[in-house]
C-alpha cells in the first residue's frame, strides 16, 4: 500500500519540467532547485512512512509541491545572518553585533573590497608595504603622538580585544609571571576569562590582594626576578562597591617604572571620545590611560569606538614592535575589510564627525527626542488588543563598558490582555525584519534609542500587524 504511494511521487526530473518549477530554475539555477525538490520529495516519503500522508491526501500534497519547493528554496538560499531592529536600548549589544558601522565605513569597504587594494603595498616606493600603516597614521594623530607627551605611541590591530590581550601577554610575558589583582580576574561574556587567556599565552598568573581590596604594596611584594609584566584589567561588566580599594593607575605606572617593568592595561571599551562630555564619569578613555603613562593598552574596535570588530594595541613603540614581530600576530591579524572600516571610523574622529558613528549618535540622542518618537509610535498602534504606552526607562551602553552607565530614555511598553510578555516578544522576533525587544516585569519594552529613526515606520507597521492579528 505504502510502496504504491511512494511510486506515485514524481521524480526530480519530472518536477524540473513543471512550468512553475522551470521558472524557479531560471532564477536560482538548476542545482539549488533540484536540491530543494529532493528535500521536498524526501519529506513526503517520510510523511507516507509515518502514515500521515495517505491516498486521500496525496493529490492535494502533489498540487502543493511547487509552492513547497519555493519555500524550501527561500529557506535554503536566504541569509541566516540578517539585519534586525534592536529595540533593547543596549547600544553595544554583543549578541546583536555591537556597533553598527558608519556609512563612510561601508563606502570605504565597498571601494576597497570589490577590487584590489594597496593593503600591503607601498605606493610611493613601489614595493611591499605593511598593512598597519593604514590606521596607525590616524591613531598617531588621535592619540596625540605628534605632539608630546605620547611621542612614540604605536598601534597594531588584531581580530578582537581577546586576541589583543593574548598577543600582548604572550609577547611581553611568555615564560614569566604577570601580576594581577584578584579583583580583576574577570570573565567578559562567553569564554574570555583572564586566567584562561593567561594560561594560553604561556605566562604565569600571579594573583595579588583580595577580591575587594588590593593595595600597591601587594603588587610590590609580589615582584621578583620572574616578573615580566604588571596587568590592570578594566572591570567592564561589574563593579565592586562598599569596602573596596584599588591602587590608582598612576601608582601602578610609578611602581612599574621603578622596577623597569611594563604596565599593560586591558581597557576593554577604549573610548576615543570623552564620555565626560555626556555625563559618563567613570569610563576611562584611551587618552586618559596614555596620559597617565600606561605603557601598553588593549581595546576593542566595536565597543565605544563605534567601528568594526577588532582589537587595538596601542603603546610604547618598542613594545608594540615586539608584538608585530611575534608569529602569533600573523595568525591574529585582520583583513582589508576591517582596515577599511576602521580607517573610515577613525577619520570620522579626526573630523569630529561623531554624528556619523551610529553608536556615538545613539549615546548622544537626547531623551526628549526619543520621547517624541515613542509618542508617535504609541499613537499609531493604539488598538484594543495591544496596549502601548510611553514610559520612562533606561538605556545601557552594554558591550562590556561602564556597567553602571545608564542613559535616561522613554520606552514604549506593550501589554496584551490575552498574551504574556514572552508571547508578544515572539511574533516581534518572527517579523521581517526581526524586532528584538526587552522583557521587563511582565511587559515588552521597546527602547527607541537603539532603533534608527528611519526604522520607526517599519516598526510601527510590524506592531500594527501584530495588534490586528490578536483577537
Ligand atoms: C570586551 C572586553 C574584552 C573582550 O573584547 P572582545 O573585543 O570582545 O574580544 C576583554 N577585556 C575587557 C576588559 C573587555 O571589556
Amino acid at each position: 500500500m505504502k510502496t504504491e504511494l511512494y511510486r506515485e511521487l514524481p521524480s526530480v526530473d519530472e518536477l524540473l519540467r513543471l512550468p512553475e518549477i522551470a521558472a524557479l530554475v531560471t532564477r536560482e539555477g538548476s542545482t539549488a532547485v533540484a536540491d530543494a525538490c529532493r528535500t521536498v520529495l524526501s519529506r513526503m516519503r517520510t510523511e507516507i512512512t509515518a502514515g500521515r500522508l495517505d491516498r486521500a491526501k496525496l493529490p492535494l500534497a502533489m498540487d502543493g509541491i511547487p509552492s513547497a519547493v519555493q519555500s524550501e528554496l527561500r529557506r535554503a538560499l536566504g541569509y541566516s545572518l540578517r539585519g534586525v531592529i534592536n529595540a533593547t536600548g543596549v547600544i553595544l549589544h554583543t549578541n546583536l553585533g555591537r556597533a553598527p558601522l558608519a556609512a563612510s565605513a561601508i563606502d570605504h569597504i565597498r571601494e576597497t573590497a570589490t577590487t584590489y587594494a594597496n593593503l600591503e603595498f607601498d605606493l610611493d616606493m613601489g614595493e611591499r608595504g605593511k598593512r598597519d600603516v593604514h590606521v596607525e597614521r590616524l591613531l598617531r594623530k588621535l592619540l596625540g603622538a605628534e605632539e608630546s607627551p605620547h611621542t612614540a605611541v604605536s598601534t597594531i590591530v588584531v581580530n578582537n580585544n581577546a586576541a589583543a590581550v593574548l598577543l600582548a601577554l604572550n609577547t611581553l610575558a611568555e615564560g614569566g609571571e604577570v601580576i594581577v589583582s584578584r579583583g580583576e580576574l574577570v570573565e567578559i561574556g562567553g569564554s574570555f576569562r583572564i586566567p584562561d587567556v593567561m594560561g594560553k599565552s604561556g605566562a604565569v598568573l600571579r594573583e595579588v590582594g583580595t577580591t575587594n581590596r588590593t593595595r600597591i604594596t601587594d603588587y610590590e611584594k609580589a615582584i621578583n626576578e620572574r616578573t615580566r609584566l604588571l596587568l590592570r584589567v578594566h572591570r567592564s561588566n561589574f563593579e565592586i562597591k562598599g569596602f573596596s580599594e584599588q591602587p590608582s593607575l598612576g601608582e601602578l605606572v610609578s611602581l612599574a617604572e621603578k622596577h623597569k617593568l611594563p604596565l599593560l592595561e586591558d581597557l576593554g571599551s577604549g573610548a576615543l571620545f570623552d564620555l565626560r562630555q555626556i555625563g559618563i564619569q567613570n569610563e576611562p578613555g584611551v587618552l586618559d590611560s596614555l596620559d597617565t603613562g600606561v605603557h601598553v593598552i588593549t581595546y576593542s574596535g566595536d565597543k565605544l569606538l563605534g567601528g568594526p570588530q577588532a582589537g587595538l594595541i596601542s603603546g610604547r613603540e618598542d613594545l608594540v614592535k615586539k608584538m608585530r614581530g611575534n608569529s602569533l600576530f600573523r595568525a591574529l591579524r585582520v583583513d582589508k575589510l576591517t582596515y577599511a572600516a576602521l580607517e573610515a571610523t577613525l577619520i570620522a574622529y579626526l573630523k569630529r564627525d561623531y554624528e556619523t558613528l551610529p553608536a556615538l549618535r545613539m549615546i548622544q540622542t537626547p531623551q526628549s527626542e526619543i520621547m517624541r518618537r515613542a509618542e508617535v509610535l504609541v499613537k499609531n498602534i493604539a488598538s484594543a488588543n495591544l496596549n502601548a504606552e510611553a514610559m520612562e526607562s533606561t538605556s545601557l551602553l552594554g558591550g562590556g563598558s561602564a556597567p553602571s552607565a545608564t542613559l535616561p530614555t522613554t520606552a514604549v511598553a506593550l501589554t496584551c490582555y490575552s498574551l504574556s510578555a514572552d508571547e508578544v516578544a515572539e511574533p516581534l522576533r518572527a517579523a521581517d525584519p526581526p524586532v528584538i525587544a526587552r522583557v521587563e516585569e511582565g511587559r515588552v519594552l521597546l527602547d527607541l534609542r537603539t532603533v534608527f529613526p528611519e526604522q520607526d515606520e517599519i516598526l510601527g507597521r510590524i506592531l500594527v500587524r501584530i495588534a490586528t492579528s490578536q483577537k
